[in-house]
């Protein structure tokens, strides 16, 4: 058979075949990652400021994909919630954290994800509870990172759930914080214990006018509500200098570390004879 040239809107049809085949496999091997134990943890270090001492990790998920290797959860995360597996995967990602920080020597906190579909789960506050208890952890040392996505749906219950987790003695992040719609009335409504002003900003901080002011004023916004801020993707000594002449409480990125394996931050988080 004689084979037709292909037409763009062939391609176009082609890729979108491949691409839509490609995610039902995706979501497919997503329901079974965590029964075939693929999923992983990595640890990002968080430092002070004016010491530049370790104050703790946030736990990063890897999923180690048997054909594909390592997939980004910036690919596999927004599936999960999409198909409502990440209440499973964040409820294991929570457990295995928690495990883990408890064994630490040193008091480090431990800053974990949660997405929007599990805070508003009904079982969330007793799943939390049942991790604490059986892992034994401070719950003084857990921080939640929550995004501005989980709270624009139902504001009053969002707000319950916080109380009862504060209540608990666990703080909570505000995420990406600058890059939602309303994220000066979120903070003001809810009760944050950290601001994380985002990535975006914080990159060339020191060479571009705008996203200084926007850290700036991030950072003095931080200062009068009482609320610490920490500035997440320093890569440069740049950037890190000019956090240094503002009132910066924490930092993250690659300056300091890209995220670490288990056995990596277990030398810092361990003395030698408990590693
Ligand atoms: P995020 O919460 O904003 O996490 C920070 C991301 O920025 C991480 O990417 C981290 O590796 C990266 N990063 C840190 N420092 C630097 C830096 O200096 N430069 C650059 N270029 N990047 C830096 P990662 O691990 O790929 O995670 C991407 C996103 O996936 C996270 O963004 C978070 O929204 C989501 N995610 C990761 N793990 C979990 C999880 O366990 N649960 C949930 N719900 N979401 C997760
Ligand atoms: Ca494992
Ligand atoms: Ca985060
Ligand atoms: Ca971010």
């Amino acid at each position: 058979a004689k084979s037709e040239p292909d037409t763009p809107i062939c391609q176009f049809n082609a890729e979108m075949d491949r691409r839509s085949r490609e995610k039902t496999q995706m979501v497919h091997d997503l329901r079974q990652a965590l029964q075939h134990d693929e999923f992983e943890l990595v640890y990002q270090l968080q430092n002070a400021l004016d010491t530049l001492a370790p104050v703790g990790f946030e736990v990063l998920l890897r999923w180690n994909h048997p054909n594909r290797g390592r997939v980004s959860p910036a690919e596999f995360i927004p599936i999960a919630e999409e198909t409502g597996l990440i209440r499973d995967i964040g409820r294991w990602v929570l457990r295995e954290a928690c495990r883990e920080a408890a064994q630490w020597s040193r008091p480090y906190s431990v800053a974990v994800n949660v997405a929007p579909q599990q805070l508003v789960q009904p079982s969330f506050i007793e799943d939390v509870m049942d991790i604490l208890m059986e892992t034994g952890i401070d719950p003084a040392r857990l921080e939640l990172e929550i995004t501005e996505a989980s709270i624009i749906d139902d504001q009053a219950h969002t707000l319950k759930v916080m109380h009862k987790l504060k209540a608990i003695g666990i703080r909570i992040a505000m995420d990406d914080f600058g890059t939602g719609y309303s994220s000066l009335a979120t903070l003001q409504a809810f009760p944050f214990d950290k601001i994380k002003i985002d990535r975006s900003f914080v990159q060339d901080v020191h060479k571009d006018a705008q996203r200084a002011a926007i850290v700036r004023s991030t950072l003095l916004l931080g200062a009068a509500l009482d609320i610490p801020v920490l500035a997440e993707g320093v890569e440069v000594e740049d950037e890190l200098s000019f956090l240094r002449g503002e009132s910066c409480a924490s930092v993250q990125g690659y300056y300091f570390g890209q995220p670490m394996s288990r056995e990596d931050m277990r030398r810092i988080a361990c003395d030698d004879d408990d590693a």
